[in-house]
């Protein structure tokens, strides 16, 4: 099979899964074409998955295609963009046709219950690499950066925290226990908060995803808005499932692992108050952003929050 009948069977089809308005031209030419209406932004981000250090060697490769999309959306749900297409960059060691069939089944799953169409790509030979860029939309200047969280706002987090990280102990696990199967869904599976994401335009100061641990990325918030903040690990979010896998320890896993594709958002108090009970049922009230910079933990300074406590592939080992 050659590089153009492999787009043809494996990928084409994805990109009529459904009609987009924002795709006006898929994949077939030399580019994509994507269309953006006045009093729009388009919000765009692009994530690599290397074998072997993203996900795992032999990884199930429709478990492989959901989890890439899922990963890259989480990027446009923590700007708060409403999802519009991606592209794929894919490169194979080989034309393996199951491997493909699954690959392209499990990633056309996630860009259908994400709402994504795929609009381009490129395939080429070597070690398995995928890049996903992914394009979504909102309208002028509501974007949710990182930067705009202030003094007194309050901090919280979507879902339960830590679940993926534990996952991480079961991978190889043949005969997973129910509470161990719950963790690696969340590790497999997870579920990019573009709803949520997008309902937090009208209401977060701030909002980053989840992805390298709850203290190293509110980290990153803290940083960029050039302030600090409290948090009482007790409120953070934990699942049935983890406390009983892990007991007391739970906390740690929600507090230093990643990889759960949650928000952690900064709201402005009087916000807060006013906001419908729906998205308030989503989110957890974990803490309050402070004038003095750094990150407290139950009064205790936590050191160098980011970058020492989260993933940095190019950190330097002591
Ligand atoms: P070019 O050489 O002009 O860059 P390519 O041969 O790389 O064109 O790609 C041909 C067409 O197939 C393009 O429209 C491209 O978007 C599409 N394509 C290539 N690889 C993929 C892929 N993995 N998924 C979706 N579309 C793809
Ligand atoms: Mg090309």
């Amino acid at each position: 099979m050659n590089e153009f009948e492999l787009i043809r069977q494996y990928f084409m089809p994805l990109a009529r899964l459904y009609d987009s308005r924002s795709v006006v031209l898929g994949p077939g030419d030399d580019c994509a074409v994507q269309r953006v209406l006045p009093g729009s932004e388009l919000v765009f981000s692009i994530d690599t998955l290397v074998e072997g250090v993203h996900f795992p060697l032999n990884y199930r490769p429709d478990y492989l295609g959901w989890r890439a999309l899922a990963v890259a959306a989480s990027d446009l749900a923590a700007m708060g963009a409403d999802p519009a297409c991606f592209t794929l960059a894919l490169t194979l060691p080989e034309a393996d046709e199951a491997w493909l069939c699954d690959f392209a089944c499990g990633l056309g799953k996630a860009a259908e219950s994400f709402g994504l169409v795929l609009a381009g790509g490129d395939t080429t030979r070597g070690p398995l690499v995928l890049s996903l860029q992914v394009h979504g939309l909102a309208p002028i200047g509501a974007a949710i950066r990182r930067s705009g969280a202030k003094p007194g706002d309050l901090v919280v987090v979507s879902g339960t925290l830590g679940d993926a990280g534990a996952a991480l102990g079961y991978l190889d696990s043949l005969s997973p226990s129910k509470d161990e199967a719950y963790v690696l869904e969340r590790y497999h599976h997870p579920e990019p908060r573009l709803t949520l994401g997008a309902a937090l335009r009208s209401l977060a100061s701030a909002a980053i995803d989840v992805s390298d641990g709850l203290l190293a990325d509110l980290g990153h918030i803290l940083e960029a808005s050039s302030v600090g903040a409290s948090i009482e690990s007790a409120r953070v979010p934990v699942s049935p499932a983890l406390t009983r896998l892990k007991g007391p320890e739970a906390q740690e896993y929600a507090l230093r692992t990643g990889d759960d594709y949650e928000l952690c958002a900064t709201i402005p108090e009087a916000r807060w108050a006013d906001a419908p009970s729906s998205l308030k049922h989503q989110l957890t009230v974990i803490g309050v952003i402070e004038q003095t910079p750094g990150l407290r933990l139950d009064g205790t300074a936590v050191v160098s929050e980011s970058g020492a406590a989260g993933f940095d592939h190019f950190r330097r080992k002591a």
